[in-house]
């Protein structure tokens, strides 16, 4: 029977052994014992506790004194020797007489190594089940998804949890978390491209994570993969998509995790990327809405009523406004389609977010935005809004800029209005330019021109000169004349239209320079004709002043000495002013007319009919001439109504004995029509272009 049993005992794959309970002596391991702790010394000096647990005393968990002879005591430990973790079932039995302890070891490594994993899968589970907890209470989704991450990065005791979010073809990380003395990484992974990750979105795409369970084995396959994961300490990593409705929003990761299997990590990491992706979405809803009320969702600017919102109450000081509108949306909708419409106002919307930081920037309009910059410089803002436009020419951007700045502002709708009316001039003038043959996003030689004193230097340089366009009675006689500003690119020698410089050079202030050298060049050109006996005291030369010049203090009294010192009459300097239809500047605007009649000066409301028709400026004004705008002169051939209403202006003005001028006229048909309605000049290519004074003198009078 004890043979018996020894040779089963010999046999058995589980540890055994017999030991004293008394003197600790290790009588008997059997052959698997005997494999794993040695032999037995055959003096019998072996004791249970330092070959089985290596320790000098008796172990403090020997269960000696609760074992009985009935039943075996059974409990677990890991043995520090073998690294394994056992069952142990020990019993009193007598051995060879005596009596003794057995205690029969079960390996159970692999068993424990599954019960870890299912503690690790509750734990988990139960950081997942807090991080959704977290996720869905905060208020403040970043807060909450880097609570969730630190509580997953302790659970898995790990390096670094992060989330990135995908943003078309590029990816930031929005979220990190470190565990300590680990460098957090978050800044230097913005914007990255999103083909790092092509081959993670394989998995992705497939609902599946992404499992690097050594880096180092990317070296051979994907060696630029390697670099960047090693290049951050990354040994291994899991990463999960963040997806919703078939999107991929980003992906949450996990780098260096220490805990479980990598397949063990990537359960509990899915579900809370389920629960973080609805938070992500919920996000990206938010901010939809509160888009579609305050902002613009397909320019991803803030929207009109933001700006009333943001402005509208307070008084702003130094307070400068620019406005973009696109050209001719409606023409590219048509044309190119809807979604290159689109794709303009996003990318306009874009240029003014790059110039002036998109918090800055508002969707006014269909086709119109703001940018509005308070406590700046006047000179700055200017300049900058000059830079930007010739910036969006350049890139050929259509789109006009108007722009404008006040020292106090008390209603954001006074600069608004003034900023539309300018881009309502500049509108007219680029399409005006246009037509002359100029294309903006040819670096214009006016760049020279537009900087601090430029006009002064171009003047003194002699770059600036004047055309002369004829003007021509009912009888094609020439009875007067035009002078046009000049202005040649210093480097190709081309003219430069003066429309895509005199709007900028009235922003800086800088106009009268031109206004006064034009005047200069007209009175020698007079002296010059008279002495030569071309013209007479009834021939006069218009010269265009900018409003600008003309509400200048001193103004008149300059323009009055110039003249008086050439000798010459008043009466042949006829002064073009534009009108415009604002009410509140039409009474200065009043007082200079006024006061040159009073000098002897002719006076001419130049492109009258662009804004509007303003007839109730004859009522106040004693001007000379009415100059009908060519957009004018355009519509009599095409529409009764119009003509109908040139023909009556123009007899209010025989009426008033004001003379009428007609320009931009073109074809045979328009001058018929308006010399029978009995307009008294005519301007106009068809007539004569404006050409050097040269020219004109050969054309004229020769
Ligand atoms: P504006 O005073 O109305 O001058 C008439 C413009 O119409 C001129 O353009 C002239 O070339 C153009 N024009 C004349 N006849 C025709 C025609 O039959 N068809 C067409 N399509 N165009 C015609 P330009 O020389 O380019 O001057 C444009 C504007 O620049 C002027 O418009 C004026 O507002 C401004 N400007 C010109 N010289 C000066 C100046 O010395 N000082 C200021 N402040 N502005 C000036
Ligand atoms: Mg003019
Ligand atoms: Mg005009």
């Amino acid at each position: 029977m004890r043979e018996l049993l020894e040779t089963l005992m010999e046999e058995l794959p589980e540890l055994i052994y017999i030991s004293d309970p008394h003197t600790y002596e290790l009588l008997y391991l059997n052959e698997a014992g005997r494999r794993t702790f040695g032999e037995l010394s055959p003096d019998g000096s072996s004791r249970c506790h330092r070959v089985l647990q290596g320790l000098e005393e008796p172990c403090p968990f020997c269960t000696n004194d609760v074992l009985g002879h009935e039943s075996f005591y059974s409990w677990e430990i890991t043995n520090p020797l073998t690294n394994r973790h056992y069952l142990l079932r020990d019993k009193l039995i007598t051995w060879r007489g005596r009596e003794s302890r057995i205690e029969i070891a079960f390996d159970l490594t692999e068993k424990e190594e599954e019960r870890a994993r299912f503690a690790y899968l509750a734990t988990a589970g139960e950081t997942v089940v807090e991080c959704i907890k977290r996720l869905s209470e905060n208020e403040d989704t970043l807060a909450a998804i880097n609570g969730a991450l630190a509580l997953m990065g302790g659970v898995l005791d790990a390096d670094r949890t992060y989330v990135f979010a995908i943003h078309e073809d590029r990816m930031n990380n929005i979220a990190e978390w470190c565990a300590p003395g680990v460098e957090p990484e978050i800044h230097l992974l913005q914007n990255l491209p999103l083909s790092l990750i092509d081959r993670w979105r394989l998995a992705f795409s497939a609902h599946k994570p992404m499992i690097i369970e050594q880096v180092e084995g990317l070296k051979q396959t994907s060696p630029e993969e390697y670099d960047i994961l090693s290049l951050q300490g990354i040994d291994s990593l899991v990463a999960v998509p963040l997806e919703s409705d078939g999107e991929l929003l980003g992906y949450l990761g996990v780098d260096n995790p220490n805990m479980g299997k990598a397949d063990d990590i990537a359960a509990p990491l899915m579900s809370l990327a389920y629960f973080m992706s609805s938070t992500m979405q919920r996000e990206r809803e938010r901010h939809v809405l509160e888009m579609r009320t305050w902002g613009d969702m397909l320019t991803n600017v803030h929207s009109r009523t933001a700006f009333y919102r943001d402005y509208g109450a307070d008084p702003l000081r130094r307070v400068g406004l620019v406005e973009a509108d696109v050209d001719e949306i409606r023409l590219v909708n048509v044309t190119k389609g809807r979604e290159a419409g689109d794709a303009l106002l996003v990318t306009v919307a874009d240029k003014l977010a790059e110039a002036y930081g998109r918090e800055r920037v508002y969707r006014t309009g269909d086709d119109e935005f703001v940018a509005i910059v308070t406590d700046v410089d006047e000179a700055a803002f200017v300049s900058d809004a000059l830079a930007l436009s010739r910036r969006l020419d350049a890139q050929k951007v259509p789109v006009t800029l108007g722009y404008a700045w006040q020292q106090t502002c008390l209603d954001v709708r006074s600069i608004a209005n003034e900023v539309d009316e300018k881009l309502k001039q500049m509108k007219q003038m680029r399409a005006r330019a246009r037509s002359a043959g100029w294309k903006p996003w040819e670096e214009s030689g006016a760049g020279t021109l537009l900087r601090p004193g430029g006009a002064a230097e171009a003047v003194a340089k002699g770059a600036v000169s004047i055309h002369v366009q004829p003007q021509v009675d009912q009888d094609d006689q020439v009875v007067g004349a035009e002078a046009l500003v000049r202005y040649a690119d210093p480097e190709t020698g081309e003219l430069v239209p003066p429309l895509t410089y005199i709007p900028a050079l009235e922003d800086m202030g800088e106009v009268s320079v031109i206004d006064f050298h034009v005047l200069d060049l007209v009175c020698d050109l007079l002296v010059r004709w008279r002495a030569c006996g071309y013209v007479d005291d009834g021939f006069s030369v218009a010269t265009n002043f900018s409003r600008r010049t003309a509400e200048d203090a001193g103004f008149i009294e300059r323009v009055v000495s110039v003249v008086a010192e050439h000798g010459l009459p008043p009466s042949c300097i006829e002064v073009e002013i534009t009108e415009s239809a604002r009410e509140s500047d039409s009474q200065e605007l009043t007082v200079v007319v006024n006061r040159l009649r009073e000098e002897g000066f002719r006076v001419a409301i130049d492109d009258f009919g662009v804004d509007n028709a303003n007839v109730s400026l004859f009522a106040s004004m004693r001007i000379s001439t009415l100059k009908l705008d060519q957009s004018l002169v355009d519509c009599i051939g095409s529409n009764d109504w119009g003509a109908a209403i040139v023909e009556s202006i123009v007899r209010l003005c025989a009426d008033l004995d004001v003379t009428t001028v007609a320009e931009g006229v073109e074809s045979p048909e328009q001058l018929a029509l308006l010399r029978a309605m009995g307009c008294a000049r005519i301007q106009g290519f068809l007539t004569g272009r404006p050409v050097t004074v040269e020219a004109f003198e050969r054309r004229w009078f020769a």
